[in-house]
């Protein structure tokens, strides 16, 4: 901690120099070491992590690099902490911070825009044209932790005050982390035009995201609702999430065609797409009445062909969503609050911080049914 700091700290919250932190040498590489504590600045406040939740971007992030952009580049060797589905408390603030008190809870979403690009003026900060150009002699004020900036697989963060979303004292600390999936299919639903009450909904692969889309199409009136995937435990799941019908792909000689079955020959609104395989997006495109619109939440390493003929004929549109944008998170948390769903569902696992590794193994390899695995940091 340097003298000149001149924002907040508190008695309650005594900072320590030195915190422990994951950081990624080369690809699949993580090493457990310490890292200096940094003070916040402007607009910044420091949050002392309690749980972090891994998500499937994160062993992208781990094992190919994109969509982290560090200095420019991979994030490969470059003293990197990964890791983006935090919550804790904020113990220090940065010079004229008010909007949060020190010993709030709070969550984070993950982006904080420049504020000055074409889309950050747009409320669009997930597509900030500055993303990643932070660094050297560059600083647009772009931020996401755990892809451009330090994430959460440690013990302290700094975060934007305006990535910030307090905590209810009732939520507990697994079920806080998830408000940023719920907040991802939330920006998903919202940007499709939101006016889903009455409308026939169908959710394509149940992982975190998938789960969440249910619950968060439920809450928002959507219905039926559809789920579609290959694990019957998962699909359970789904089912206590609203999910007023479930297909196990592997039981259906022709999914369109069992889609068709519940909601009409025409075909459903609305697909949220959370597989991103050619059959999954086909099948969503097949799947859906004309006029209808596609929320794409998952992204295919690679590029994939679909039937576009067949979306121009009839009139479909299809959404590319990135991140949890437009304050997504605040409405995921209204929700969440008032208990309109029960997100801890699809939390399975949780670890100490030193047990990252197997922690990631389980999320990869799905052991034991892995769904959303959390990281408690001072375990
Ligand atoms: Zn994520
Ligand atoms: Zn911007």
């Amino acid at each position: 901690m340097s003298g000149r700091f001149n924002g907040k700290t508190s008695d309650k919250f005594p900072l320590p120099k030195k915190m422990k932190a994951w950081v990624l040498g080369d690809p699949n590489e993580l090493m457990l070491i310490d890292k200096p504590i940094v003070m916040p600045g402007k607009a910044e406040v420091l949050v002392k992590i309690d749980a972090v939740a891994i998500c499937a971007t994160d062993l992208d992030v781990i094992s190919h690099g994109p969509p982290a952009l560090i200095e420019g580049g991979l994030p490969f060797n470059k003293n990197f902490t990964p890791g983006h589905e935090y919550m804790g408390r904020v113990v220090a603030l940065g010079p004229s911070v008010d909007e949060f008190k020190i010993g709030d809870r709070v969550t984070v979403e993950i982006h904080s825009g420049c504020g000055q690009c074409k889309r950050c003026r747009m409320g669009m900060y997930t597509s900030c044209h500055n993303y990643g150009l932070n660094y050297g002699n560059l600083n647009k004020g772009h931020r996401a932790n755990g892809f451009t900036t330090d994430g959460g697989f440690k013990q302290y963060a700094i975060n934007n005050v305006n990535t910030l979303i307090k905590v209810p004292d009732s939520m507990s600390d697994e079920e806080a982390t998830l408000v940023v999936t719920a907040g991802t299919t939330m920006y998903g639903l919202t940007e499709l035009g939101g006016l889903v009450a009455g409308e026939s909904l169908v959710v394509i692969g149940p992982g975190p995201i998938g789960l969440l889309g249910v619950a968060v199409a439920k809450a928002l009136g959507a219905g039926p609702v559809i789920l579609i995937g290959t694990r019957e435990s998962r699909l359970k799941i789904g089912r206590q999430l609203g999910a007023d019908f479930t297909l196990n792909v592997k039981n259906e000689k022709d999914i369109v065609q069992s889609v068709k079955k519940i909601v009409g020959e025409k075909g459903c609104d609305y697909v949220i797409e959370c597989a991103g395989t050619k059959e999954a997006l086909n099948d969503a495109i097949m799947m859906t009445n004309r006029g209808g619109k596609i929320c794409l939440a998952a992204f295919p390493h690679k590029p994939v062909q679909i039937n576009i003929p067949h979306m121009v004929i009839n009139n479909i549109y299809m959404f590319g969503i990135r991140g949890e944008g437009k304050s997504a998170t605040h409405r995921a948390m209204q929700f969440m609050k008032e208990k309109r769903f029960n997100a801890k569902l699809v939390h399975t696992h949780t670890f100490n911080l030193s047990e990252l590794p197997t922690a990631l193994k389980y999320a990869r390899e799905r052991i034991d049914d892995a769904i959303k695995i959390v990281i408690k940091p001072w375990g």
